[in-house]
């Protein structure tokens, strides 16, 4: 078994980016996860918990313009008003949040990247965030600013695998024509946010074939993430072989998030972390990032699961016996569509 590294701070419990309706459920689930599951994730592995240091602000620059840092700073003393179009409000402080936020992801970034083993910080994974703006209740893209942070460390081959429920439009966008490896599974869906994350977004440049998006029809279940895994996000990572892994463990593509409409229970998060334990017991750290879910009892325990699991010891006393859910013939037949086109692509592509 590997050793855990929790990101932990009386801030990260508090901080949240979104309008009041949802605040709760976001601080509520990590609340719970400090609670309620780090002490049970302690008994089955060794765990340690990291006191997050504040990053310079200059570490916010290998991915975002100094213009938005500046606008999100002059928002922030301003303290009122929206960071973009209508999702993520301003508020007195919330440079500083933001700050810290990225801080807790960068700090494990660093552990790891001395230490080994597996890193977790539920406050974290803004994916939505882009170069110049605030999208979906996030401000600084953490994953891309430790990614860019580790490359600029010399590692060559790093990989971030993003399975939210929402496509991870930010961690593209910065990181577009990076031969970074981004790999994205999501819901899509007419009038589905953020509304971007189709096959052929590839990537350009040196990042072409590097930028994977695996779009799931709303209403998928269990069978049609299962099969993802197995057919296109299994072998591209063996193949590309990273020596650092950032995932984006967002659990709102459970059944009942009141955000999505995917159908996934604990049975695609156990098999998506049994993979990436391959990675791990092979000695590649991962990072782990909370990213999105808006039920407290239900995302606290998928993220333990996932740890577990990933960190290879005590999954099993965080599985509670769901049936694998299944989407039904015409939908796979459509996930099984878009998976062989990717398959193609990726052979093409020599990847
Ligand atoms: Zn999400």
């Amino acid at each position: 078994m590997l050793q855990v590294f929790i990101a932990y701070s009386e801030d990260l419990e508090r901080i949240a980016f979104m309008p009041p309706s949802l605040k709760e459920a976001w601080t509520g689930r990590i609340k719970l996860f400090y609670r309620e599951y780090v002490p049970q994730l302690g008994e089955v592995l060794p765990l340690e918990r990291v006191e997050p240091s504040t990053i310079s602000e200059e570490e916010l620059l290998r991915a975002h313009d100094k213009e938005y840092i500046d606008f999100v700073k002059r928002k922030s003393i301003e303290g009122m008003g929206l960071l973009d179009y209508g999702d993520t409000p301003a508020y007195p402080g919330v440079f500083e949040n933001a700050l810290e936020t990225i801080s807790a992801t960068l700090t494990l970034a660093q552990k790891l990247l001395v230490k080994g083993g597996v890193g977790f910080n539920p406050n974290g994974g803004f994916h939505h965030a882009r170069r110049r703006s605030a999208g979906g209740f996030c401000v600084f893209n953490d994953l891309a600013v430790a990614a860019l942070w580790l490359r600029e460390k010399g590692l060559e081959r790093i990989a971030i695998v993003d399975i939210d429920a929402h496509h991870g439009d930010g961690t593209q966008q910065i990181l577009y024509s990076s031969d970074i490896l981004k790999i994205s599974i999501h819901g899509y869906g007419y009038g589905f946010y953020p509304g971007t994350g189709w096959i052929d977004e590839l990537g350009e440049g040196v990042g072409y074939c590097r930028n994977i998006n695996i779009p799931l029809p709303l209403g998928s279940g269990d069978d049609a993430f299962i099969i993802a895994l197995r057919e296109v996000v299994e072998s591209l990572l063996s193949s590309y072989d990273p020596q650092f892994l950032i995932i984006q463990g967002g659990a709102d593509g459970h059944r009942g998030d009141p955000l999505t409409y995917l159908n996934f229970t604990e049975n695609s998060y156990i098999r998506f972390a049994s993979l990436i334990s391959r990675l791990a017991s092979r000695g590649v750290p991962v990072l782990v990032t909370g990213g999105g879910g808006y039920v407290p009892s239900t995302v606290a325990r998928i993220w333990a699961l996932m740890i577990a699991g990933i960190a290879g010891s005590g999954a099993e006393r965080f599985l509670t016996g769901d049936e694998e859910t299944e989407s039904g013939r015409v939908l796979l037949g459509i996930v099984e569509d878009r998976l062989s086109w990717l398959k193609n692509k990726i052979d093409e592509c020599g990847l």
